[in-house]
């Protein structure tokens, strides 16, 4: 029976002054944000941080996944090197990192991470290596301004260490929300009493604490309308386990009107149930909400960057911003990413702000701004603007190397969340495309063609007999790279993101 329940308040506090020493790197990521996204209509406070630094117009992600796509970032090194091919992959602890490599340094190193994606259901296995905080707001998926909540919350803990700070922003990932409906459609119960009524197109998370007595509960989702269940949780509000729920009705991920699940208490307990669902919009309302989710993100980023400035360090900060990745509204016949090599999934805004009063960095840095950049550069530019020993590894090329030129990006997407695996090499003129399980290419000609819609392998691919070479190595290099056991079982938390 239900005996008393109450929503959970998260924080709000606001960040305190830190004394901090020199150099504090700050990098921003948000979630699957295109390229052509980031304008001055709907990202005003990314582009002001770009006055303030060098925005790159060709920057490219080496992989259109979340666990991949950053763990290149941070270790300078391809998926297909390091092991780290699609979500859900341990991070092998021997695989550097900018974040160990910091930490190694004496930096004191903090991480929000919003996305189950970039979590393991064991510490110590996924990007959390080498922070000494790395935290979030909810398991699964949390939106920008609780993200910055949290980093506030975070910041007050700080020494005067130079400071690592790693801000992952979920927003724009799907599911999208539409902030401009407000009528609850769906009802969570608990023995058949309301607890809340929620409105599925907001993709509500929720969270309350139960005290019930022993014996069995049911837990339900009722709605008029159609809803997806990402996830429902009860754990024990003191040690935290999991309290199995047998689902009676309905399932995760399924279009549906009704979720009923039960499960028993051999005790009176004070529990924690959790909830997200999302409703199921057309792919026309699917891109304005996405449009819509930009803009948060940007006002989240935006109050970050201001408290960055309240706090004093905005100005000697190395600041970094980017995506891990783009996303698909049509374009080659898919939505969402994972899927392909095409630029709407791999260009990604890269934005770098050098510290204050280090001369002419920022002239530097401008000399690539309209040269192709990878996510592989970041770490070695970083090391590079704060004067510190290389890390090992790294197969990037730092921006302010005046040999480096324009090389070419080497990406990759992998089975199973990709339908086949895929490798690309890209330069700003063309991409070839490989794809091993039939031994195919397929050639894009980026200047006469820049939406990747015909294919001239045929006429021109034997002019690329050196890269078609490359990539069949690349191929069998990511086919035989050391990959460590994957879990028992697949992560909740990646399951309730729907890979
Ligand atoms: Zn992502």
């Amino acid at each position: 029976m239900l005996t008393a329940c109450e929503g959970r308040q998260l924080g709000g506090n606001v960040p305190v002054s830190v004394a901090t020493g020199p150099a504090p790197l700050i990098v921003i990521v948000v979630d699957t944000l295109r390229y052509d996204h980031v304008t001055p209509e709907r990202m005003p406070n990314v582009m002001k941080l770009a006055e303030d630094g060098v925005s790159f117009s060709r920057a490219f992600s080496h992989a259109p996944m979340t666990l991949p796509a950053h763990t290149a970032l941070f270790s300078s090194t391809y998926p297909g090197q390091n092991g780290v091919k699609v979500n859900g992959t341990p991070v092998p602890g021997d695989l550097p990192l900018v974040s160990k490599w910091l930490a190694n340094q004496g930096y004191q190193t903090a991480a929000v991470a919003s996305l189950a994606t970039l979590w393991s259901s064991q510490p110590q296995q996924s990007l959390d290596q080498g922070f000494d905080t790395f935290t979030h707001v909810f398991r699964d998926y949390s939106h920008g301004p609780k993200t910055t909540e949290r980093i506030g919350e975070v910041m007050e803990g700080l020494t005067d260490q130079p400071l690592f700070l790693f801000a992952h922003f979920a927003d724009p990932h799907e599911p999208y929300r539409d902030f401009e409906s407000t009528e609850p459609q769906l009802q969570l119960k608990v023995n058949g009493l309301v607890l809340e009524e929620l409105t599925t197109s907001h993709s509500p998370h929720f969270q309350a604490k139960c005290e019930l007595q022993e014996g069995d509960h049911e837990v339900s989702l009722i709605s008029d309308g159609d809803f997806v269940m990402r996830s429902l949780y009860v754990h024990d509000s003191a040690s935290g386990a999991r309290i199995p729920l047998v689902l009676t009705e309905g399932k995760r991920l399924s279009t549906l009107q009704a979720v009923r699940g039960t499960f028993h208490l051999d005790k009176p307990a004070t529990v924690d149930i959790e909830s997200w669902v999302n409703d199921h919009p057309s792919q026309a309302e699917a891109k304005l909400r996405y449009r819509a989710e930009v803009t948060v993100a940007d006002k989240a980023v935006g109050k970050l960057l201001r408290d960055l400035q309240s706090m004093g360090i905005y100005d000697q900060s190395l600041i970094v911003f980017t995506s891990d990745h783009g996303e698909a509204f049509g374009e080659h016949a898919w939505n969402g990413h994972s899927e392909s090599l095409f630029d709407e999934l791999l260009h990604v805004p890269l934005i770098v702000k050098p510290p204050a009063g280090q001369g002419d960095l920022r002239i530097r840095l401008g000399q690539s701004a309209q040269a192709l950049i990878r996510h592989v550069d970041v770490v070695p530019t970083v090391l590079d603007i704060l004067e510190l020993p290389v890390m090992p590894g790294m197969v990037g090329v730092s921006l302010l190397d005046p040999q480096r030129g324009d090389l070419p990006l080497l990406a990759e997407t992998h089975q199973p969340e990709a339908s086949q695996d895929q490798l690309c090499l890209r330069n700003r003129a063309h991409k070839l495309l490989y794809f091993p399980e039939t031994g195919s290419f397929q050639l894009f000609d980026l200047r006469a063609d820049p939406l990747e819609t015909q294919d001239v392998f045929t006429a021109k691919g034997h002019q690329f007999s050196v890269w078609q070479e490359e990539l069949r190595e690349r191929a069998e290099q990511a086919h035989q790279v050391r990959e460590l056991p994957q879990p028992r079982q697949k992560s909740d938390l990646i399951e309730s993101l729907g890979y």
